[in-house]
Order: structure tokens, then C-alpha cells, then sequence
């Protein structure tokens, strides 16, 4: 199972020596078979023959052909067998196919995948009770029930005959109306502590129209927080209906959490304040650990440099590291490597759209300070 834990193992990862990275679409939605599949990694696996290790490409094959089970829509695989490294990881979302060879797992594409998913919960409620879903990288991963009070019955509970309940309804209307809120007030109280099991960075409400307002205003503060939107099901929606409304709902939010924080990058960076653009500065706030939330575009990549002593990245060729003397490596990717080095300090990454970033500038940051 894959989580931020497994992304900030991978983002610390150090090879000796050339890590292979794999992603492969395997999406069944896409109605081609394994062979397809199998074909594209070996094209791939051949682009690599010269730099990557043959043990590795000896292993990754080895295993899709013999072990993987293609469930999932998206394969990952990490190896460097000559230090033991070797990562499987089936995705329940689709991934882009290609391969890297360097010196550090390539993370960017699960680091996208992160921030669209993460782990979220999706709260469906009725007037009696909840179901709780959780999906970690788009996959359910667990779920649960509460049943409250049957409203219904307890109305008719109260011994009345059809006649006498229209002469009490004001009665039993506002005896059910307390009901629906004990039974909210007591699904909220489960949301908590499924929430409190699994720790979601999201939360969905969604239900019938006429309930979603008042269990939001049941709602405890620590999930008024992560609650980001809601939307109308019906209470015997299957996990597959939740599943792809939640993504859509996902989606939209990524799009606008994404505009939002360029533009913020934008602002902060032409004040001059906690806000950089451009390849060169982003690389050296990302050093000192001053990234609050790295934005970068999708398919922006640039060679650079690294140094061997202290990680130190830069675009620039120098003698040697101003910050601790070592030497220079030349990477192929410098703009991976600070997505990597942000993951690894503790800060966000956002990868947004190609050419959603201001002209000139396809990489920036918010600092924290
Ligand atoms: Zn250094």
C-alpha cells in the first residue's frame, strides 16, 4: 500500500549507484491486453539498456512477467537489486508509462498522484446513520457503518393507529426531528473516530440534499477543517459511484487549489516576500529547507547540478560547493531532484498544467519564512 510515509522513504532514498524507475499504464478501462502492456516495458526497458543496471531490467521483467497479477491501473517499480532496493507499488489510478535511470527513485509522477488523492474519506449519511469510506492514492481501503434509530418505526412505535397520528403530528413531527438530529449528532460522532483511525488530509460529505446541511452543522471542528466539499447520493451508492464522484470532485478542487497557488507564488515573488520563480532561485531556498509549497509544471525538466557532499542543487557548473566544499555531479534532471530534495525536508509539492505557471518561469515556490 502506498502512502506519504512510502513517498518520504522513496524521496530519501541515496543509490551508489543508477536506480531504475518504471511506471506503466496498465488501465483495464483502456481495453488492451497484458501482451500490449508487457510490449510498451520492453520498448521501454530497451530505451535504458545502456545505462541502466541489466540486473535491474532483468528483474523488473522478470517480475511482470511472472508475479505482477495486473490489478490496478498503474504499475511503479523501484529497483537497484545490487543495494536491495526494489519497490512495487499497484496503483487503483492510472499513471503516464515511462522509465528513469538515476541515482534516486523518480518521484515526481507519485508525488502529482499524492496531492490529487492523498488519503480521503467519504462520509455518506441519511437521518439514521453513515457509511465511511476511506481511499488512500484513489484505492477503498477500508470502510464502515453506523446505523442510528429507525425513524420510521419509532413513529409508528409511539401505538397509535393512522388516525391518531395525524391528530399527534405535531408531536411525532418535531419527536422524529429530534431523532434525525440525536442520529446525526451520533454519526458525526463515528465519522470521528473512523477519522481518528486514519487520519484523512480530505473529507467528503456526501447524502440526500435536505441532510447534508444539517450534518455539516453537526460537524466537530477537527472535520470542519478537512471537510473540502459535499455532494447528493443515495445512501445505497455503490463504492464504484463514490469512488469516481469523489475523484471528479478531486479533480476540480486540484484545479482550483493549483491556480490559486501560482498565483500566490506570483504575488509573494514580485513583493519579494516568501515567494520565489523561476529554476536557480527555487534551488537555492530548497537547500536551507525554506519551501512551504514547491509548484512546479508537469513536464518541466532541466539538466543541473548536484553536489556529492552536502546535496546542494544548481543550474550553474562550478568548481566546487560554496556550502561545504565538496564536489559536482552533473544529473540529468535538476528540476526532479528538488521535488525529491522538498519531499525529503517536509515540505508540499503542487504539479500543476504545462505553461499554467507565469511566462518564463516553470518552476516557483511559497517559503515558509
Ligand atoms: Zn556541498
Amino acid at each position: 500500500m502506498f502512502d506519504e510515509k512510502s513517498l518520504k522513504e522513496l524521496a530519501a532514498i541515496e543509490a551508489e549507484g543508477p536506480v531504475l524507475s518504471i511506471y506503466l499504464d496498465v488501465d483495464p478501462t483502456q481495453q488492451q491486453n497484458t501482451d500490449r502492456y508487457k510490449l510498451r516495458l520492453r520498448e521501454m526497458l530497451k530505451e535504458v539498456a545502456d545505462e541502466g543496471n541489466p540486473e535491474d531490467l532483468e528483474a523488473v521483467k522478470r517480475y511482470v512477467d511472472l508475479e505482477y497479477d495486473w490489478s490496478g491501473r498503474g504499475l511503479v517499480i523501484f529497483s537497484r537489486q545490487a543495494e536491495d532496493i526494489w519497490r512495487v507499488y499497484s496503483l487503483a489510478v492510472p499513471v503516464r508509462s515511462g522509465v528513469t535511470v538515476s541515482r534516486k527513485p523518480y518521484i515526481s509522477p507519485l508525488v502529482e498522484i499524492d496531492g490529487l488523492y492523498g488519503r480521503y474519506v467519504v462520509s455518506l449519511v441519511d437521518r439514521q446513520g453513515g457509511r465511511f469510506f476511506l481511499f488512500q492514492m484513489g484505492e477503498l481501503t477500508d470502510q464502515e457503518g453506523t446505523v442510528g434509530e429507525d425513524i420510521h418505526r419509532t413513529r409508528k412505535g409511539g401505538g397509535s393507529s393512522v388516525v391518531g397520528m395525524r391528530g399527534g403530528a405535531p408531536a411525532s413531527g418535531r419527536r422524529e426531528a429530534e431523532l434525525v438530529q440525536r442520529n446525526l449528532k451520533d454519526t458525526a460522532q463515528a465519522l470521528v473516530s473512523f477519522c481518528r483511525k486514519h487520519k484523512p488530509h480530505r473529507l467528503l460529505v456526501a447524502g440526500a440534499e435536505h441532510v447534508l446541511p444539517k450534518f455539516q452543522e453537526v460537524l466537530p471542528n477537527p472535520l470542519t477543517e478537512i471537510l473540502v466539499d459535499s455532494f447528493v447520493a443515495n445512501m445505497d451508492a455503490s463504492d464504484v459511484e463514490i469512488r469516481e464522484k469523489s475523484f471528479e470532485i478531486l479533480h476540480e478542487l486540484a484545479d482550483q487549489r493549483h491556480q490559486h497557488v501560482v498565483e500566490a507564488v506570483q504575488t509573494a515573488a514580485s513583493k519579494g516576500q516568501n515567494g520565489v520563480l523561476g529554476l536557480d532561485e527555487t534551488l537555492s531556498v530548497a537547500y536551507n529547507g525554506r519551501v512551504q509549497v514547491l509548484v512546479v509544471e508537469r513536464d518541466y525538466h532541466q539538466p543541473g547540478y548536484r553536489c556529492q557532499g552536502c546535496g546542494y542543487l544548481t543550474t550553474q557548473e562550478l568548481d566546487s560547493c560554496v556550502f561545504c566544499g565538496g564536489e559536482f555531479e552533473e544529473i540529468p534532471d535538476a528540476v526532479e531532484a528538488v521535488v525529491t530534495q522538498t519531499v525529503d525536508k517536509g515540505g508540499g509539492v503542487e504539479v500543476v498544467d504545462n505553461e499554467m505557471m507565469p511566462e518564463g518561469a516553470c518552476i516557483g515556490a511559497l517559503l515558509r519564512y
